[in-house]
């Protein structure tokens, strides 16, 4: 897919299954029920998209899906089909891992940072990219490293201490200039720092989202926020503030858990928000 100069590519890191609960929050179950069906352990189904970027040069990856180090247990937990993912997708576009220059998470939950790193032969975590800096925001890495109960089984150390020791950790401080095409913006709540990521070429518009808005619910209804949300309501707010930009400049909408669409452009109809989908 091209935007302006910019080549992007949507790479799959396969698909898993989160309890509809958790993905849902406090929307009742007889409005969401009806989008999709859940499986006999009351989940749902949810896309693991992560984005190649193309510009200036510069190879960028965002999201690093769950990855390749869980255990058996933890694969059946996530439901997870291991037949599929990133390394796999890069190998279908012709990249490989050293070709990677900067990998940015939007966050470091284990859902979007679990591929930042892989196994060694000796079983040791290490950068999967080995060439790459590897974006995070400083106040994201903080929570990352000093977990709390709620958050201790998403924040992994192995996805996170081996791009520190290997001196490829790079700390943001707010919104970071990636190319003259690409930056980082911060889209707080979800997480107390978490970031997504705009992309502008000659007049077009894209932003990966992360999980400011997984679905495309998530954007449409402003009180639709995940249960995983830190700050629901600033989450809410920062949704509010951004949608008006989305729907004026027509800005690529580039989901990451979404299983039904990858892409769409949210249209304001009356006072009802609507995401179109897009094939991508
Ligand atoms: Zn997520």
């Amino acid at each position: 897919m091209r935007l302006g100069n910019v080549e992007l590519a949507i790479v799959s890191d396969g698909r898993w299954w989160l309890d509809a609960g958790g993905h849902f929050g406090v929307v009742p179950r007889v409005l969401w029920e009806p989008l999709i069906p859940v499986d006999e352990r009351h989940r749902v189904p949810m896309a693991l998209n992560c984005l190649l970027i193309r510009s200036d040069g510069k190879t960028i990856l965002v999201d690093t899906g769950l990855g390749s180090k869980l255990t058996d247990k933890e694969r059946d937990w996530y439901g997870l089909d291991s037949t599929v993912g990133l390394l796999q997708g890069f190998d279908e576009l012709g990249v490989a891992p050293q070709d990677v220059d900067i990998v940015i998470n939007t966050h470091l939950h284990s859902d979007h940072g679990g591929g930042n790193t892989i196994f060694d032969g000796e079983g040791r975590p290490r950068p999967t990219f080995p060439k790459a800096e590897y974006w995070v925001q400083r106040l994201e890495w903080v929570d990352a490293l000093h977990p709390n109960e709620r958050t201790i089984r998403t924040y992994l150390p192995q996805n996170l201490l081996p791009i520190e020791e290997s001196g490829q950790l790079r700390l943001l401080n707010g919104e970071t200039r990636v190319t003259e095409e690409v930056r980082c913006i911060i889209t707080p709540g979800h997480t107390q720092a978490h970031q997504s990521v705009v992309i502008e070429s000659n007049e077009q518009k894209a932003i990966y989202l992360g999980d400011l808005a997984p679905w495309k619910e998530n954007i449409e209804k402003l009180a639709w926020t995940s249960a995983a949300d830190v700050t629901p309501l600033e989450n809410l707010e920062t949704k509010r503030a951004i949608r008006p930009w989305l729907v004026e400049e027509q800005v690529l909408l580039l989901f990451e858990h979404d299983p039904r669409m990858a892409a769409g452009y949210l249209h304001l109809r009356g006072d009802r928000y609507e995401v179109e989908p897009v094939e991508v």
